[in-house]
């Protein structure tokens, strides 16, 4: 963050106490962890669910905080104290933000959708990393509190900030991309997440949408052009935007003219291209999510020829399509950060094309906040699961039994297990494991299954 004074401070946001004795006061950056406060930070407190930021205060100004908010209903603000009193620090910190970013002359890159954003974000910042000064989002800071913090870090000579921006609502990716004032705007893909809340494809498509509002004039809209419900919606937008595509059908600006997938990573080509592209990370998905950050790149005049160059630096954030080796000498793909019925199906259709293995097996498990239909989700991937090229198939969980059931429709006897006790499992699978087998181990985050790629590795 470029220095402020509290006086300076004070024109971004409303304060409501004197604070002339220390109006002189400079801060260099803001942060919400009181365990994690740099000296000269501003700590803004928040009140969450357990506990009340408010109650570490204290103890961040004595890690050397230079100041603090203190939202005006909590009773007792120290005294004596650099304490900045405001209506509601949450929104102070928005406030902030968007003030902070007003003052930037950075340009922006947001990236939506309902999978693959932080693989994307991270991409795009590879590739744009070859040739400019770059910043994104840490991990996974996509939200109210992330998106304004990761703005409030950004450097006064960062020339492109690569933002994630996630929702679960309807009218939370408008708020940030009002905040964020994006040049250019991602949307990955439209999936089942967040059915639970919202209801539909359609309204998830709608919610995604909502970050072409705050896109800048003569920006540039880069999506995922085989989703109709996408394709139809920005088609007839009429504003200047530029649009790009990229998918697999051949109607797209990028498309994947030729892939190859093997132990080591993605190699593929695109159309109109001579240049061979290798990805260092596993999964046709992740070929689509390196088309969407290539478009961008190109956008930011970055010749496609030299994008290898930031394809092979590039390191996942962990637990997406991870490959390590478990203690029988089998393979094992560490997928257990997330699941829903459209990562499920890519993830599975890799280990499906993937040669050389004698056998493969999948570890799936529950794929959560799927709403009323989740039953039918489940059942239709069991289904979908190819009986001549996977060995057997474990699922762990309530509803990874539907999962067996379907692949039960389709397998023969003796090769779909269903477990609801991960040791149980294990003593199973290791059963059918050897160097020569492949194992995929995949579900929503709340299944923990990277204990299975854990316990593998004992
Ligand atoms: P979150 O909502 O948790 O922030 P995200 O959108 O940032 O998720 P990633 O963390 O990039 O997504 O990827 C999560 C998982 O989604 C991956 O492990 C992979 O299985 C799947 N995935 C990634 N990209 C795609 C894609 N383009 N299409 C389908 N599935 C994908
Ligand atoms: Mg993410």
């Amino acid at each position: 963050m470029i220095k402020k004074t509290i006086k300076q401070i004070e024109s971004m946001i409303r304060i409501c106490n004197n604070i002339e004795s220390f109006a002189d006061v400079e801060i260099n950056g803001v942060t919400i962890d009181s365990r994690k406060i740099k000296k000269g930070h501003l700590f803004v407190p928040l009140k969450g669910e357990h506990v009340d930021g408010h109650r570490y205060v204290e103890a961040a100004i004595k890690e050397g905080a230079a100041a603090a908010l203190w939202q005006k209903d909590v009773p007792n603000p120290p005294k004596d104290l650099p304490i900045l009193v405001v209506e509601d620090t949450l929104v102070a910190l928005q406030e902030l933000a968007r003030s902070y970013r007003s003052e930037l002359d950075v340009k922006v890159v947001g990236i939506t959708g309902s999978n693959g954003k932080t693989t994307t974000k991270d991409m795009t910042a590879n590739l744009l990393g070859t040739r400019y000064k770059v910043q994104k989002t840490e991990g996974n800071y996509n939200n109210h509190i992330g998106l304004p913090l990761t703005v409030l870090a950004l450097e006064k000579d960062t020339e492109i900030a690569v933002l994630e921006m996630g929702m679960s609502s309807m009218g939370e990716i408008e708020f940030l991309t009002k905040l964020a004032r994006p040049h250019v705007v991602v949307i990955t893909n439209i999936g089942e997440a967040h059915l639970q809340d919202l209801g539909s494809r359609e309204r998830i498509a709608e919610a995604k949408l909502e970050i072409i509002k705050g896109l800048a004039q003569n920006g540039l809209i880069v999506f995922h052009g085989d989703e109709p419900l996408l394709r139809e919606r920005i088609m007839e937008y009429s504003g200047d935007a530029n649009k790009q595509t990229f998918g697999r059908m051949e109607s797209n600006s990028l498309y994947p003219t030729y892939i190859k997938q093997t132990d080591d990573g993605s190699y593929f080509n695109v159309n109109g291209l001579r240049t061979e592209f290798k990805l260092p990370v596993l999964g046709t998905h992740n070929i689509l999510n390196a088309l969407a950050a290539m478009l961008v790149a190109h956008y930011f005049d970055i010749p496609y020829d030299e994008m290898n160059q930031g394809f092979a630096s590039l390191k996942l954030t962990g637990m997406r399509m991870e490959l390590v080796e478990g203690t029988n000498g089998e393979k094992i793909i560490n997928d257990a950060y997330n699941a829903s019925p459209t990562s499920m199906k890519a993830a599975i259709e890799l280990v499906t094309s993937l040669n050389g293995y004698q056998h493969k097996i999948l570890v799936l498990g529950d794929m959560l906040e799927l709403g009323p239909e989740e039953k039918a989700f489940h059942v239709a991937v069991g289904k979908d699961i190819d009986s001549d090229k996977i060995d057997y198939v474990f699922t762990f969980g309530r509803l990874g039994e539907f999962i067996a059931q379907g692949a039960k429709e389709v397998f023969p006897e003796g090769r779909v297990f269903s477990y609801l006790e991960k040791e149980k499992l294990l003593e199973e699978l290791r059963k059918h494991t050897n160097e020569e087998t492949l194992i995929l181990v995949k579900g929503s985050r709340g299944m923990r299954l990277e204990e299975i790629v854990q316990g593998l590795q004992r």
